[in-house]
């Protein structure tokens, strides 16, 4: 195994970041990039023992990170964040790489909100107050204790992005940090390892072990030292990863998989409908919010699936890396087999492919709308994760949001109405961590962010990821018993 490649002329080193240091492990992994299938290098393939170390690693440069002044901490956030921005270019092209997603939106979108994370949390640690109050002269002081070393395990889809939305508010709540990144997404965080380092973050702050979930997450996820667990990813995960978590009682955040819908209402505004929909096919449909269970109104559906599929006729499909492109390849042809599966079970079942409806060349698959669904099946219910839609018809308000809350997942839903008391109405009773009313992925870091039912556990962002990083400490104090000096 070789120490460092060269990805898209970038030097990337292939191995574990841990108590400040390079490791290297016995194994590799094989990573590919999905724009060609192309292999892109080796990368140190972690065992239970790195996994020890790195916990170990956070365990002891713990006490010295939660005790550093909190405008520290936050000075050497920022000092990450330049790192960062000095880097998007280098980091979008390695992400794009590695996972597909576009580059553009990488360079303009993406990186300078990786930056914009870690200095979100710095600013907002610096503001986090807690007022002391008062109980019949009692006064009650509440501290915001760092927790611990922190195991956060994130997914392939938005790499760096998703990682760094739990390292910024880990590390400034004072906790140490051990990353899992997605093994066929490595690079970035390998990168975010020597922006640390240069920025002066103190070695064993930020600790990066590489590898496969099954073979090291357990390690991770049930040593005893590990304080707190936050996990973006699939739900069976979430499962292995809670039951691996209770034999410490360790508090776990889970963000997870979703099936959301949008309500399109006869009074929307029916360009501004059809353009939230076709945004769902962004990312080629490997987007956690995605609504991909399209409502429409009866009146309306005809004229909103005529207006839709002329739209969506213009999506430029192709290399991620070109500016005319909207979507990219699927990530793994693992990934792409499971999304034609979907789609050809449920043609089986009946539904009806308006577009698309098939694999293209390469690692793509054809933009797809899925008409002729029963509310009860697998393509209306399950998760596919790539650039299909279903669309289902309603007639009443209370059809719409039945159909909106009748599946097992409440990560997020969007409504497109012209009526200001319908929002009212339908919002209050959608359920779901994140409600959009005539827009769609517009997000700020202080909103508690997270999902309902098997969408997750617990909220992240602003007060809610100090909450959950830190251990809220309430000191009661008496008005009599102290002695005179
Ligand atoms: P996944 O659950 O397969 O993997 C996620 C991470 O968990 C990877 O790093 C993987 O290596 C690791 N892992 C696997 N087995 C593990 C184990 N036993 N112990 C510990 N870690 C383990 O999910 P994925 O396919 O990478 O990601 C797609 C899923 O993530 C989708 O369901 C998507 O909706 C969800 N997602 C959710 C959000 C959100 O914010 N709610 C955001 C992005 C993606």
């Amino acid at each position: 195994m070789t120490d460092k490649i060269t990805v898209a002329g970038v030097a990337v080193d292939t191995r574990h970041w841990i108590g400040g240091e390079r490791v290297a492990s016995a194994g590799t992994f094989t990573d590919v990039s999905p724009i060609d299938g192309g292999v892109i290098g080796e990368i140190a393939r972690g065992t239970a023992t790195e996994a020890a170390a790195a916990v170990a690693a956070a365990k002891a440069a713990f006490p010295a990170w939660a005790a550093t002044p909190r405008a520290e901490r936050a000075r050497l956030l920022h000092a990450v964040a330049d790192g960062v921005e000095k880097r998007i270019e280098e980091l979008a092209i390695v992400e794009t790489t590695d996972n597909g997603a576009l580059l553009r939106s990488h360079r303009r979108g993406v990186m300078p909100r990786v930056a914009h994370n870690f200095r979100f949390f710095a600013d907002w640690l610096l503001s986090l107050e807690h007022e002391d109050f008062d109980t019949r002269g009692h006064t009650n002081h509440v501290d915001w204790d760092p927790a611990g070393p922190s195991v956060l395990i994130t997914p392939w889809n938005a790499p760096l992005m998703l990682s760094t939305w739990k390292i910024a508010p880990a590390l400034a709540a004072g906790n140490t940090v051990v990353l899992k990144p997605a093994e066929w997404t490595p690079l970035t965080a390998s990168l975010l390892a020597d922006i640390a380092a240069e920025a002066g973050l103190p070695a064993g702050v930020l600790n990066i072990v590489q590898g496969y979930g099954s073979e090291i997450g357990d390690a991770l996820t049930s040593d005893p030292d590990v304080r707190r667990i936050s996990f973006t990813g699939s739900v069976p995960t979430a499962k292995r990863i809670s039951a691996s978590a209770a034999a410490n009682l360790t508090p776990l955040s889970l963000e997870l998989g979703g099936k959301s819908p949008l309500l399109v209402f006869a009074d929307a505004d029916l360009d501004l409908a059809v353009d939230l929909a076709v945004e769902q096919y962004d990312n080629a449909g490997q987007v956690c919010l995605a609504a991909t269970r399209i409502l429409v109104e009866e009146s309306i559906a005809e004229e909103f699936t005529r207006r839709f599929t002329e739209k969506a006729a213009g999506i430029v499909q192709g290399d991620p890396r070109d500016e005319a492109t909207d979507i990219g390849p699927n990530i793994h042809p693992r990934q792409l087999d499971k999304i034609d599966g979907f789609v050809r079970r449920a043609v089986e079942a009946g539904a009806r492919a308006v577009i698309g409806g098939h694999p293209k060349d390469g690692q793509y698959y054809a933009p797809t709308l899925l008409t002729d669904v029963a509310q009860d099946s697998e393509i209306v219910q399950e998760e596919v994760f790539g650039p299909v839609l279903t669309l289902q018809t309603f007639t009443t308000e209370d059809e719409a949001v039945r159909l909106a809350n009748d599946t097992r997942f409440g990560l997020a839903a969007t409504v497109a109405t012209g009526d200001k008391q319908r929002a009212g109405r339908v919002t209050a009773q959608l359920v779901a961590g994140t409600v959009w009313v005539n827009c769609f992925f517009v997000r700020d870091l202080q909103a508690p962010f997270g999902g309902s039912r098997h969408s997750g556990v617990g909220r992240e962002g602003g007060n809610w990821s100090f909450d959950f990083y830190c251990d809220l400490k309430n000191t009661v104090t008496a008005p009599k018993g102290w002695k005179d000096h």
